[in-house]
């Protein structure tokens, strides 16, 4: 890239636009140009008005930025999404129409018709669905979602498997960490010394979302793949990284040599176009018995990797193994930097 496209962080106040800051402060294809935030802020320095999570402090140059609203005609060519849904329903649709490229983490239009809902290494090609998107809706822009973050992580782990053997049905069990629910998000004592068996509307994300990552896109329509699935979504006291406990059944059922095998040869189009934000193992597989855990693990390859553990044998489906990864970065933003670094390589953006 010769010159940098110029980007906005649309909530930037919140625990994934903090993510988005972080990862985009020295970044070789993207400078921050605005931060949004609601009408309360408006005007504000960001470093004066930011409760900041992030480990590594607030980049300097964004410490003085102030604070937008959020508006059709901000000053960035992308834009990365990580409104509250009510927010992402008045504007990121707006966003697309004034030819901004909207690269969004909300639920909101995930599963449009018509709005592709990408894994950067799993299926690329759901981007084709811009172009009946552009004519469809009549904008110059465009908006491509990424998933929720366990459905991320499992659909990391599963489209090898998807791809080497298919798979009949699945079961999994989440443990995700309070920092999913944004900020403050859980009250302290619901959080701590528990575990909450309930997260709305989590359960059905998982199950349509990871169909759809793992179905096609056959030129006119998003065709789901054909998996019987269940999920149970629980919050538990873990502050980052959700854990996965995952039960299914493989054609043909492959040895756990075979699996291990799958898993750890996997490879996509971001590691092919060696883009700046890509993990260089997008699954890492450890032999431990105690492992993956949230403390050890959830960082791997800088926060952009899905860690798989513990592959056996079940005598229920066939196959369990756990899966693990951060919730804010491959969950979140991570995942939105690197769709639009692909999109962008691939030349999808104009
Ligand atoms: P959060 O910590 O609550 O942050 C959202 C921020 O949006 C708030 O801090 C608020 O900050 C700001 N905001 C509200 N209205 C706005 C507007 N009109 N324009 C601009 N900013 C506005 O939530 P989060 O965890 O970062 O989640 C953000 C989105 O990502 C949600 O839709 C969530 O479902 C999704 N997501 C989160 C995760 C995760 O692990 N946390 C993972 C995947 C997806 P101010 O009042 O300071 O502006």
């Amino acid at each position: 890239m010769t010159t940098k496209r110029r980007v906005a962080v649309l909530g930037a106040t919140g625990t994934v636009g903090q993510r988005f800051i972080q990862l985009l402060a020295d970044h070789p294809w993207f400078e921050i140009s605005a931060l949004t935030t609601s009408d309360s802020k408006v005007g504000k320095r960001f470093g004066d008005v930011t409760a900041w999570h992030v480990p590594t402090g607030i980049p300097d140059h964004v410490k003085d930025m102030v604070l937008q609203p959020t508006r059709a005609d901000v000053d960035a060519d992308i834009c990365f999404s990580a409104l509250p849904g009510d927010a992402a329903i008045e504007h990121e649709a707006a966003l697309a129409k004034a030819g901004h490229h909207v690269f969004s983490n909300v639920s909101t239009h995930r599963m449009d018709p018509d709005v592709p809902l990408i894994i950067a290494e799993v299926n690329p090609d759901h981007a084709q669905a811009l172009t009946a998107q552009r004519r469809g809706r009549g904008w110059s822009g465009s908006l491509v979602t990424n998933g929720n973050c366990s459905a991320i992580h499992l659909t990391l782990a599963l489209a090898p498997l998807q791809r080497d053997f298919g798979i009949e049905r699945l079961l999994v069990t989440t443990m995700q960490a309070v920092s999913g629910a944004g900020y403050p998000g859980v009250p302290s004592l619901d959080a701590i010394d528990n575990v909450v068996p309930y997260i709305p509307s989590e359960e059905e994300k998982m199950v349509e979302e990871t169909r759809k990552f793992l179905g096609t896109w056959d030129g006119a329509r998003f065709v789901p793949a054909a998996i019987t699935m269940s999920a149970h979504c629980n919050r538990v006291s873990v502050r980052d990284g959700h854990t996965e406990t995952v039960s299914l059944t493989l054609r043909g059922s492959p040895s756990v040599v075979s699996v291990k095998d799958s898993l750890r040869a996997f490879r996509g189009r971001p590691q092919a176009l060696k883009l700046p934000t890509a993990p260089l193992h997008p699954i890492i597989v450890r032999e431990e018995p105690d492992r993956p855990q949230p403390v050890l693990d959830r960082d791997a390859e800088r926060g952009m990797a899905s860690t798989v553990g513990r592959v056996r044998e079940d005598a229920v489906l066939g196959l369990k193994f756990v899966v693990l990864g951060h919730n804010t970065i491959r969950g979140a933003a991570g995942a939105s930097v690197l769709n639009a670094e692909l999109l962008l390589a691939e030349g999808c953006l104009g």
